[in-house]
């Protein structure tokens, strides 16, 4: 099982590296402030693990939440897939240490503050107003607030602390970066902790030897390891490292120590920066602290007890209808067909040429949002709360034509329906007035302006005449939806429009 997925994640990062290598950097949001804290974690988890003994072989399942943030008008939204390659790359890094990642949840919220500012006080503000402590809270950006910094993870440990990472979308799949990053969530720090504010070590600047502190104020790491426990990241079997270049996959420096011994650091350490050259590994002793931290009093909200569906969904679904090139007679109602796929209980379909995307959790689904007479090209894959590695199908091609479905079509039983009030305020109900010439039963479903399903209430009971369904809007983010009343026989679509 483990090893299928390691096969997957080499042939995606394979092809990854393949174009990337060359002056890919990585820099990592975690300063040397941060790293206290982090540090003072780390020490706290020592004192309350003392005792502690971590049996092997029993796998702790911990859920994951992925905000997919986009700006305040709902656009630029960071993709699912994001969030599906990002568990396939932490599985695989944490698959030795008997700890596996499953999908929580997607969130969708609205805040360019967030979306390009994370770190701002109005975008931290933001990312604390959104935290729900039962899941590590993993945010997925455009932009961050300092250049070149790709992810960062905001201490303190706890549901009285911040606890969360920030990741840009670019990045979430990237085989160092998340797992760097949920290592600082589980209290590690760089193996170069106390250089991060300079450019990494340099002899005319730092001397060499070097001194007995850091230019952050920690004290130098030794070769000899005499000082391990207090100086440097504070681990002993990860070796001293004042933090080096990180274009190339071979350390060439000739750094010493205080003592005047060479340096040896260890650059392919999951809390180096060393980007882009594989082969990664948490040291021995990095895994103890990731358990003690794992097991801690305020990690208790990451281990709920849950094992998700452990299936592995190894195939690419096949697309079937509309068949490739297809013209398809209507526009706003277009059914999407393919292959299920074993252990599969999610589908992420991509509308490639126009960015659009839906979940489906069977093998087809009817998209109600496209345009007249245009192209669209689609191909999905299949995954579900634990395997999310999957690859895409085949992408096809098809045309809808100019034909309406819903607008002209009625509901014979339905004589008319209103939405009211609309435009709604966020948080307040609205209500679907509707006037029947029978008793009947509907379906409910308030779906985004992206087609997600947000809302649905099953066979809801309308009584002969008028009658009137409240829909709670707690939920929902400011934005236009469609809300579908779906009988039997037909279905109609109205529009409804949240406001602040
Ligand atoms: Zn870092």
């Amino acid at each position: 099982m483990v090893k299928s997925i390691k096969f997957w994640v080499t042939l995606m990062v394979t092809a990854f590296f393949a174009v990337t290598a060359a002056n890919a950097q990585f820099k990592c949001g975690v300063t040397a402030e941060a790293g206290k804290k982090i540090m003072a974690q780390m020490q706290a988890n020592r004192n309350e693990m003392r005792d502690f003994v971590y049996t092997r072989g029993a796998i702790t399942y911990v859920p994951v939440r992925f905000f997919l943030v986009a700006k305040s008008d709902g656009s630029g939204r960071a993709s699912e897939r994001s969030g599906l390659q990002a568990l396939c790359v932490l599985n695989d890094a944490y698959a030795d240490q008997d700890i596996q990642f499953y999908l929580k949840e997607f969130k969708y919220i609205n805040s360019t503050s967030i979306y390009s500012n994370p770190t701002s006080f109005s975008g931290s503000n933001a990312i604390s107003g959104q935290m729900i402590y039962n899941a590590i809270n993993i945010f997925v950006v455009h932009e961050m607030s300092e250049e070149g910094v790709l992810a960062y993870y905001q201490p303190e440990a706890g549901p009285n602390g911040n606890d969360w990472i920030v990741c840009l979308e670019s990045h979430t799949g990237q085989s160092l970066v998340l797992p760097h990053e949920v290592g600082h969530f589980f209290s590690l720090n760089h193996t170069f902790y106390g250089w991060e504010s300079t450019g990494g070590w340099d002899a005319a600047a730092n001397g060499n030897p070097v001194g007995p502190t850091s230019p952050d104020g920690v004290p130098n790491e030794l070769v000899n390891g005499t000082n391990c426990l207090n100086a440097g990241d504070g681990i002993c079997d990860t070796p001293a490292d004042y933090m080096f270049p990180n274009n190339s996959c071979a350390y060439t420096q000739n750094a010493k120590d205080p003592n005047g011994q060479l340096l040896s650091p260890d650059i392919h350490n999951y809390m180096n920066y060393v980007y882009g050259c594989g082969d990664y590994h948490f040291t021995d002793d990095q895994k103890t602290e990731i358990h003690g931290s794992l097991f801690s009093n305020p990690r208790n909200y990451i281990r709920p007890n849950y094992t998700p569906n452990l299936t592995q969904v190894g195939s690419a679904p096949t697309a079937i209808s509309p068949q490739q090139n297809e013209v398809v007679s209507t526009y706003n109602s277009v059914k999407l067909e393919w292959t299920a796929v074993a252990g599969a209980d999610r589908y992420f379909l991509e509308l490639t040429n126009t960015g659009q995307r839906y979940i489906a959790t069977t093998n087809s689904i009817t998209l109600t949002d496209l345009l007249p007479n245009k192209s669209y090209l689609w191909k999905v894959l299949a995954y579900n709360e634990y395997s999310t590695c999957g690859l895409f199908s085949g992408q096809k091609i098809f045309k809808t034509g100019d034909q309406q479905l819903s607008d002209t079509s009625t509901i014979p039983e339905v004589e008319n329906w209103s939405i009211n009030p609309n435009p709604v305020r966020v948080g307040e109900p609205f209500f679907i007035k509707v006037n029947t010439t029978e008793a009947v039963q509907a379906t409910v479903s308030i779906t985004s302006i992206t087609g997600r399903l947000v809302q649905e209430f099953p066979q809801t009971d309308f009584k002969a005449g008028e009658s009137s369904f409240e829909i709670p809007t707690v939920d929902l983010s400011s934005g236009l939806y469609f809300v579908t009343l779906r009988t039997k026989k037909d279905f109609q679509t109205q529009r409804v429009s949240v406001i602040n």
